[in-house]
C-alpha cells in the first residue's frame, strides 16, 4: 500500500466509526489517551460486553506529518500537540528553567518522542520486589514486553550482517501491536566501524541484544517505527487505530478531565465502606462540564506530570499540600507527586564540517550508543567511590526526606538508596549512557539519585497544571557520574581511529576545553554542567509503585492506596528511574495492568 493511500484509509476509518455520545456511563473510564492509555483502551474494550471511555485532552493525529515522519524527531515540539511545560527554577542548576515536552494528543508522548525502544535491565525490575512489589520480576514482566512488541527485521539482510545486528529471539515478540526494528540504514559507515573497534579496544563490550535484560556495552537499539511504511509507530497507531470502530469504546478527544468523582459510601466492589471512584468530571469540547460515571473503575493514565495533579485535585495526596491548594483531603497519601526522577544529559558539540557525500556515509554510522557500569566508569577508583557512596547514604536520605517535606521518611529513603547502590556495585547494572556522533555526543546519567517532585499548581486557568521539579544535581553522586561519563566520551571521540573519521581540524565547540579543561576541578565541572545540563524527558515515579510507608501511591496491581475502583497506569508508577527509554516498559506495564483490571471485573 502506498503511503498516501494508507493515510487516506486512516481518515475514512476514523470518520466511519465515530461513536455518538451516550448516557455518559461506562464500565471503565481511562483518563489520558497517551502511551499507556491507548493500550488500556484496546485491551479493556476487547470484550464487547465491557464499555470503555477514553478521555484525551488533545486530538487524534493519525495523518499529521509532524508525528508520522520518523526523522527528525521534534517536529511537533512547541506546537499545540505539546503541553510544552517548563520546570520550576532548578535550585541546584543556576535556577535555570528547563523545557519539558509532553504529547497532548491521542498517543500522548509516544507521538512526539525519539522512538527508541530500549528496555530496562533485568536486575532493575527484579529490585522492585524490595520496594514492595513482590510479584514483579524480569521473568514475570517479560511476557508483557513480548506481548506488546512486533519486532521487524530489515528486509535486506546485508546491512544487518555488516552492522552485526543480532538479537535474542527468545526475548522478543513478533506479533504484538508495536512495530519496531531496524531499517535498511544499518550499514555502520566509517564512523560506526571506528567507534566499535575503539570501544572494544578500550576494554568495553559489544552487546548483541541490549533489550535482553542486560544493556551494558555498545549496541544497536531498535526504533518504534513501521519499517515498511517508514512511519512512526506510536501508541495510537499501534493500539487505538486498529480498534477505533468498536462500538463499546468511546474516545472523548479534546476533552479535559478535571478531577475524579469520589464517593465515601458503599461500592460495587463490596460491602466495605471506602473512598470509591465513581466517575470523572470533564470539560467537553463545547466547554460544558460533564460527569462521566464509571461502573467498574477509573484509571488515570495522564502521565508523570498530570496524574499527581489529578489525584490532588480530587483530594488524594499530601494533606499539607492539599490544604495549601484549598482542597479538602479525602485520602491522605503523602507520596503523591513526591518522587519524580528524570535522567539528564550534557552535550559535547563539535564543529563538524562535512561535504554532503561524506556526511551521508558517516551518518549511517550505527551503532551510536553505549551503556556503561560503575565499574567501567570508575575503574581502579571503584572501591573508594563505592565506600564513599555507602558512607553518604544516611546524609543523602536525610536530604531527600527533607526535600519531600517528610512525605518519604529518612528510613524509607535510606532503604531505597541502598537498593540503588546494590544495583550499581553488586549487580553491576549500567548507570550511564553515551551517544556518539560526527557532531559530538552526549552523556546521560541514567540512574540518578537526585529526586524531585511534581505537584498541582494553583493556576485558575489550568488547575492541574504541574509544577515540575526534577531537582537535577541535588546529590553530588550524579555529578560524579556525569564527570566520568564526559571524560569517557571525550576519550573515545579523540581516539585516533574515531578522530580520523571526523572532519579535519575538528574541535569541541561546547563546552570546549578552555571552559572545561581535561583536568578541571570539581567546582569548575559543577559550574559547567549546571549551565549546560538538559533533561532527557524520561521522568517517572510521581505516583510510584512502592510500599505505602515508603511513599508509595499504588500497589503492585496499580490500585491507588486507600481507594476502591481507582488505578494509575502510566510512567508515574515506575517506582524509581530505570535504564533505557520508558515506552518499552510502559507498554509492558499497561499490558499487565489490563489483565489485572479485567481479572477484578465484577
Ligand atoms: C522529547 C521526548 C523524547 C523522548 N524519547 C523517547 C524515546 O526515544 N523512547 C522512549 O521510550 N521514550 C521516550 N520519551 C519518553 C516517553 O515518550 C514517555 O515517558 C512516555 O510516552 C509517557 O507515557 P505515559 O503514558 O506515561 O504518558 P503520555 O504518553 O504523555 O500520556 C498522557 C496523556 O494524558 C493526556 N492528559 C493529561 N492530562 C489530561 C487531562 N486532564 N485530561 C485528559 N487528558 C489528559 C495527555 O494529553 C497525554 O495524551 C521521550 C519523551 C520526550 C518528551
Amino acid at each position: 500500500m502506498t503511503f498516501s493511500r494508507f493515510l487516506h484509509l486512516s481518515v475514512l476509518t476514523v470518520a466511519a466509526h465515530a461513536t455518538p455520545l451516550n448516557a455518559f456511563e461506562y464500565d471503565y473510564i481511562i483518563v489520558g489517551g497517551g502511551t499507556a492509555g491507548c493500550v488500556l483502551a484496546n485491551r479493556l474494550s476487547a470484550s464487547p460486553s465491557v464499555s470503555v471511555a477514553l478521555i484525551e485532552a488533545g486530538p487524534t493525529v493519525f495523518n499529521d506529518s509532524r508525528v508520522l515522519i520518523p526523522s527528525p524527531a521534534g517536529l511537533a515540539w512547541g506546537t499545540e500537540l505539546d503541553w510544552n511545560y517548563t520546570t520550576i527554577p532548578q535550585a541546584y542548576a543556576n535556577n535555570s528553567v528547563l523545557t519539558y515536552h509532553a504529547g497532548r494528543d491521542v498517543g500522548g508522548t509516544s507521538t512526539i518522542n525519539g522512538m527508541v525502544y530500549l528496555r530496562p535491565t533485568a536486575d532493575e525490575i527484579d529490585s522492585w520486589s524490595v520496594l514492595g512489589n513482590t510479584g514483579f520480576s524480569w521473568d514475570s514482566l517479560l511476557p508483557y514486553f513480548k506481548k506488546s512488541e512486533h519486532f521487524q527485521l530489515p528486509t535486506d539482510p546485508r546491512p544487518r550482517a555488516i552492522a552485526e545486528a543480532s538479537y535474542e529471539s527468545s526475548v522478543h515478540g513478533f506479533i504484538g501491536p508495536v512495530k519496531l526494528g531496524w531499517g535498511n540504514d544499518l550499514a555502520p559507515g566509517v564512523f560506526g566501524q571506528a567507534l566499535n573497534t575503539t570501544w572494544q579496544s578500550l576494554g568495553f563490550s559489544w552487546n548483541a541484544d541490549p533489550n535482553s535484560g542486560n544493556n551494558t556495552g555498545l549496541g544497536l537499539f531498535p526504533i518504534e517505527k513501521d519499517t515498511v511504511l517508514q512511519i512512526r509507530q506510536d501508541s495510537a497507531r499501534s493500539y487505538y487505530l486498529p480498534v477505533i470502530g468498536r462500538p463499546n469504546l468511546h474516545a472523548f478527544t479534546n476533552t479535559t478531565a478535571l478531577d475524579i468523582n469520589l464517593d465515601s459510601g458503599k461500592s460495587h466492589h463490596g460491602p466495605k465502606s471506602a473512598v470509591v471512584a465513581k466517575g470523572v468530571n470533564v470539560i467537553l469540547p463545547s466547554g460544558r462540564k460533564q460527569l462521566l460515571r464509571s461502573k467498574q473503575e477509573v484509571i488515570l493514565s495522564a502521565g508523570t506530570y498530570r496524574t499527581p495533579g489529578l489525584l490532588e485535585r480530587s483530594g488524594i495526596g499530601n494533606p499539607s499540600i492539599l490544604r495549601n491548594l484549598s482542597i479538602a483531603p479525602k485520602v491522605p497519601l503523602p507520596g503523591v507527586g513526591a518522587h519524580l526522577q528524570d535522567q539528564w544529559l550534557v552535550n559535547a558539540v563539535y564543529n563538524a564540517n562535512f561535504t554532503p557525500t561524506s556526511f551521508v556515509a558517516s551518518y549511517n554510522a550505527k551503532p551510536l550508543s553505549a551503556s556503561v557500569t560503575a565499574a567501567e566508569l570508575f575503574g581502579s577508583d571503584l572501591d573508594t567511590v563505592a565506600a564513599q557512596l555507602y558512607a553518604d547514604i544516611p546524609a543523602y536520605a536525610r536530604t531527600l526526606s527533607e526535600a519531600s517535606n517528610g512525605a518519604i521518611s529518612v528510613q524509607a529513603q535510606e532503604q531505597i538508596l541502598l537498593t540503588r547502590a546494590s544495583l550499581f556495585f553488586d549487580k553491576k547494572v549500567a548507570i550511564g549512557a553515551l551517544t556518539f556522533g560526527i557532531f559530538g555526543g552526549n552523556c546521560w546519567v541514567t540512574l540518578p539519585l537526585s529526586t524531585g517532585n511534581v505537584h498541582s499548581s494553583s493556576d485558575p486557568s489550568d488547575p492541574s497544571k504541574p509544577l515540575i521539579n526534577p531537582n537535577f544535581l541535588q546529590l553530588p553522586w550524579d555529578l560524579l557520574v556525569q564527570q566520568r561519563l564526559f571524560s569517557l566520551l571525550r576519550r573515545v571521540l579523540a581516539s585516533p581511529l574515531v578522530a580520523a573519521t571526523l572532519s579535519p581540524n575538528t574541535i569541541e565547540l561546547s563546552p570546549g576545553y578552555s571552559l572545561l579543561p581535561a583536568n578541571a576541578s570539581l567546582p569548575q565541572t559543577t559550574a559547567v554542567f549546571q549551565a549546560i545540563l538538559a533533561p532527557v524527558w524520561h521522568a517517572v515515579g510521581s505516583a510510584g509503585m512502592r510500599k505505602r510507608e515508603w511513599g508509595g501511591v499504588v500497589d503492585e496491581e496499580f490500585r491507588v492506596y486507600g481507594t476502591k475502583g481507582l488505578r494509575v497506569v502510566d510512567a508515574s508508577v515506575v517506582p524509581v528511574e530505570v535504564n533505557g527509554n520508558p515506552t518499552s516498559l510502559i507498554y509492558a506495564l499497561a499490558e499487565k495492568a489490563a489483565e489485572d483490571i479485567l481479572r477484578d471485573c465484577k
